[in-house]
């Protein structure tokens, strides 16, 4: 898992000059109609960091291909400027390379609800999954992209 120091490092940090971190960085992307279609949960535009479009688009459609993707009830956001849930430490949704998902049924230090074929998508696209972490971090919804 990166560190803060190297995810500002590479994008800069949002804290300080949210402004330039946006204009460089963040990109609106436009779901594809086929992915809103087979998940009616996902907003039509999401923005987030462009680095995570081309993984988050082959993940989705990774999910669909294997029935996985009806595990996704609700969106529950990418970009925030924020510290992490429970630390003083800078959230990776603050640089928007991280998505929430099913926030509802996989809290924070609670339980995660996902299949173990759902999450072994997401690792297997490069994605970091919060249901790995350990009890005391454990973010079932949350799944954050570092593969740069
Ligand atoms: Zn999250």
């Amino acid at each position: 898992m990166k560190s803060q120091k190297q995810l500002i490092e590479k994008f800069g940090d949002p804290y300080k000059d949210r402004a330039s971190f946006e204009k460089k960085w963040m990109q609106l992307w436009d779901v594809p109609q086929e992915i809103n279609e087979a998940i009616p949960a996902l907003p039509n535009k999401i923005y987030c960091n462009y680095y995570v479009i081309t993984p988050l688009e082959d993940t989705l459609r990774e999910l669909i291909a294997n029935d996985l993707h009806k595990e996704i009830r609700t969106w529950d956001g990418c970009f925030n400027i924020r510290t992490k849930r429970g630390s003083s430490g800078i959230s990776t949704h603050a640089w928007g390379i991280a998505v929430d998902l099913n926030a509802a049924w996989n809290p924070f230090k609670g339980k995660v609800t996902w299949s173990k074929e759902f999450v072994s998508v997401w690792r297997n696209n490069g994605w970091i999954c919060g249901a790995d972490w350990s009890a005391k971090s454990k973010d079932g919804m949350h799944f954050q992209w570092e593969g740069f």
